[in-house]
């Protein structure tokens, strides 16, 4: 496949304009082992621009190691990771990770508590004060926290923080969000509100988001695509809708059988 693709060697080059076609992320083939155990066996997938992609499945499946992986914390042993068209790396060459226009949410989205709310979003902000002072404000007023922008985040509530976060990590405007569950650690009561909440400002924002999680509803209220995950492999890619309805074998529609 790869080598009859005309667009393979250009873009492995870079020589390719970015276009809405251009997937955001495109994952080919990745494996990565530990002590001879595959935990990722030959991932592919994709995220297109302004979608959410779901990576779902049970604990364990090897979900965080492949978002280790995407954002350049880890290395694969084969296969090959993409951004805008653009090789971030294969088991050859290695784009690190703050190279790679990607941002990162996850569950412990611990917030630098001797900052003010203002410093966090701008701590990895490069550009002159006003420049950074003007977009700090534009993502807390998106994330309706402008009142807060001078406190520090012992003073919020946990889902204030968690917009905090959100906002902290929007701000370098990646053209990809990578989220390990990052809703895991909210009280039940705020989990829905504050999904929706972040699907907006992500889409507002344009952001195409890989988004990790072990609960079937949350990929179902969130996704437009999902890859279901299941002892290192995808077994079954597609619409929310399609999965749910017509599971790929019993412990898929297993998985989803406790959705109400
Ligand atoms: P998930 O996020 O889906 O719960 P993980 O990617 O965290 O799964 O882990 C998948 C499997 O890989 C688990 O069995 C885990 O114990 C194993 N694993 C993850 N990281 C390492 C590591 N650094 N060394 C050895 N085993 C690991
Ligand atoms: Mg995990």
């Amino acid at each position: 496949y790869l080598r009859s693709n005309p667009d393979y060697f250009a873009r492995e080059k870079g020589e390719t304009a970015v276009t809405d076609a251009t997937p955001r992320l495109e994952v080919q083939h990745i494996s990565r082992r530990f002590g001879g155990r595959a935990v990722v066996d030959d991932v592919s997938l994709k995220v297109m621009p302004g979608q959410v992609t779901c990576l779902l499945g049970p604990s364990g499946c090897g979900k965080s190691t492949t978002l280790r992986i995407i954002a350049g914390v880890d290395m694969q042993d084969e296969g090959k990771i993409f951004v805008d068209g653009q090789l971030v790396c294969d088991t050859v060459h290695r784009v690190p990770p703050e190279g790679r226009s990607v941002g990162l949410m996850f569950q412990d989205f611990a917030l630098f508590p001797h900052l003010t709310v203002a410093d966090n979003v701008a701590f990895g902000l490069k550009g002159s004060k006003a420049e950074k002072r003007a977009r700090v404000e534009e993502l807390l007023t998106r994330v309706d926290l402008l009142r807060f922008i001078d406190e520090y985040p012992h003073q919020l509530s946990g889902g204030e923080q968690q917009r905090v976060a959100l906002a902290r990590a929007l701000a370098p405007r990646p053209g990809i969000m990578l989220m390990d569950e990052p809703f895991s650690g909210l009280d039940d009561r705020l989990r829905d509100d504050i999904r929706d909440e972040t699907l907006s400002v992500l889409k507002e924002e344009g952001t195409a988001v890989l988004l990790v999680t072990h609960e079937p509803e949350e990929a179902m209220r969130m996704a437009d695509e999902i890859a279901l995950m299941r002892d290192g492999r995808i077994v079954q890619q597609g619409a929310p809708y399609n999965i749910y309805n017509a599971p790929v074998d019993r412990a898929a529609a297993g998985f989803f059988s406790d959705i109400n």
